[in-house]
């Protein structure tokens, strides 16, 4: 039975990602939408609806460089070539009506002068016009007015794609004010994006400044894994909420207490997550100077002291083997599917939720700290995320490797009966999205079993593995080949053909 608990648990951890499919089937409507009635300025319309930018080229693995060797091994992260700050402005009126403006000041620190910017504007993924045919409801968003540098400026949208047209071009060092009003309804019981029972939780809910490296970094919207990506940048977020709701969000400074009206603030983080929520029970606990706090709602009150405790001992794990978690404050919400943001994660609740907790928070460390594209390299963030929660149960809680692994291997021989498995480095869409098993399967288990391998089946050895990753790494961007020169140098991988069977060089 505890197979196939582990195996429903990670279903669960995967199920948010990927239990979504048919991501292209848009309906294809067309015309503006009826404005709501609260706001009086006219509608901005996109130019026209086919965007088209200079795209990024993803790094590929270099098989053929020489094996380095750990003790001088120096960390060649590329950085990204901007750098955005936020400012948001976001009213919820009780009508479940969002007004927001949004001040991005956006940087090129490139090599290249910009004509445009471009954005991922998730809502607009969900509209009618644009949302997979399975979501049973939509969201609403209008775009009243984009500015740049305070002059009106043209864009295209294309689903989650905003191409911003510079008015002047944007020299290298440069950079410009942004200003995009906007409103937004969100979906009923949508994804990530959504409202539930009058509680809003809000992902991906502004513009995001896409990453660029000599082109883009900006790749089609999927409900499928994770195709979104951002740097890390500054955040401030002016709120006005209804009476009776409470903010809990990626901040550090969310209020105590019910307030309706304030700023909290965010530094040096991916993205900013906010979930607009009233009635929710909440137990908190304090570990290493962290906050944590577990919010549920009412039916699942039982569990909340079971996984704030879960969490402590992750907490104080994870702390102590991989580095300090960089926030004051960690909040899981037993709400939504799982996921993670920074300084806050989605668990679905019941009682066979504890491996997802757990993954979810170790995301604060590879995904949160240590970046990766999950749109180009799922596997370095997941596999790595999945391989350390492994780790937590053998090394804290004593679980015995055979048992814990267990779930790895039914999961795989579920993916090999039922699909196939695929080399793990795929990108996303490489993967066959209604074929969530061999993405499981190739993106989370084979990496987390092949790392355990390369460790000697010795989890101080992985664990040591993880930290010096997490040292070299931490605010820094892992691509493909960085990851292959970190691995090969650790385990000392002569031949990267040793990596052959899970690893497409
Ligand atoms: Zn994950």
């Amino acid at each position: 039975m505890k197979y196939f608990i582990w195996v429903m648990a990670l279903l669960a951890v995967l199920s948010g990602c990927e239990s979504q499919v048919n991501g292209n089937q848009a309906e294809k409507t067309k015309g503006k939408q009826a404005q709501p009635q609260k706001v009086v300025q006219k509608e901005q319309l996109p130019m026209e609806e086919k965007v088209t930018f200079k795209h990024s080229i993803p790094v590929k693995m270099d098989p053929s460089l020489p094996m380095e060797s750990l003790a001088t091994f120096k960390p060649n992260a590329r950085p990204n070539e901007n750098k955005a700050k936020y400012d948001l402005k976001v009213k919820a009126e009780k009508d479940g009506q969002f007004q927001v403006t949004a001040n991005i000041q956006v940087e090129n620190l490139s090599a290249d002068s910009w004509e445009d910017l471009v954005f991922h504007f998730i809502p607009n993924y969900f509209t009618e016009k644009n949302k997979p045919i399975h979501l049973q409801s939509s969201a609403e968003v209008h775009i009243w007015g984009i500015q740049v540098a305070g002059k009106t400026a043209q864009y295209n949208l294309e689903k989650d794609t905003l191409q911003i047209l510079l008015n002047e071009s944007l020299k290298p060092k440069e950079n410009v004010p942004v200003t995009v009003t906007y409103s937004f309804k969100l979906p009923e019981n949508g994804a990530r994006f959504s409202q539930v029972m009058g509680k809003y939780y809000l992902a991906e809910w502004y513009p995001l400044v896409s990453t660029y490296r000599s082109g883009w970094d900006k790749a089609d919207f999927s409900l499928h894994g994770e195709s979104y990506h951002t740097d890390f940048s500054d955040f401030t977020i002016q709120y006005d909420i209804p009476e009776e709701y409470a903010i809990v969000s990626s901040a550090d400074d969310d209020p105590k207490e019910l307030v309706t009206k304030g700023t909290i603030t965010g530094s040096n983080i991916k993205e900013v997550y906010m979930a607009i929520v009233k009635g929710m029970p909440m137990k908190s606990a304090v570990v290493d100077g962290t906050e944590i706090r577990v919010f549920s709602n009412r039916q699942d009150e039982a569990y909340e002291a079971e996984y704030l405790e879960l969490a402590k001992k992750a907490l104080q794990f994870f702390n102590a083997n991989i580095g300090k978690y960089p926030h004051k404050q960690l909040d899981i919400i037993m709400d939504e599917s799982g996921m993670e943001y920074p300084g806050i994660v989605t668990v679905a609740q019941g009682n066979t939720n504890t491996f997802a907790v757990v993954h979810e928070m170790a995301h604060q460390w590879f995904y949160g700290t240590v970046s990766s594209n999950p749109s180009y390299t799922p596997w370095i963030d997941e596999g790595t995320t999945n391989f350390a929660t492994y780790l937590f149960f053998i090394k804290n809680e004593k679980q015995a490797p055979a048992d814990v692994f267990a779930a790895a291997d039914d999961h795989i021989k579920m993916a090999k009966d039922k699909g196939k498995i695929v080399p793990s480095n795929y990108s996303l869409k490489e993967f066959e999205p209604e074929n969530i098993l061999t993405y499981s399967a190739s993106v989370y288990e084979i990496p987390s079993l092949k790392l355990w391998a390369l460790s000697g089946n010795n989890a101080d050895r992985a664990l040591d593995y993880l930290k010096n990753y997490y040292r070299l790494y931490a605010y820094k961007e892992v691509d493909a080949n960085e990851w292959l020169r970190y691995t090969r140098a650790y385990f000392k991988i002569k031949d990267p053909k040793a990596l052959g069977d899970w690893i497409s060089l």
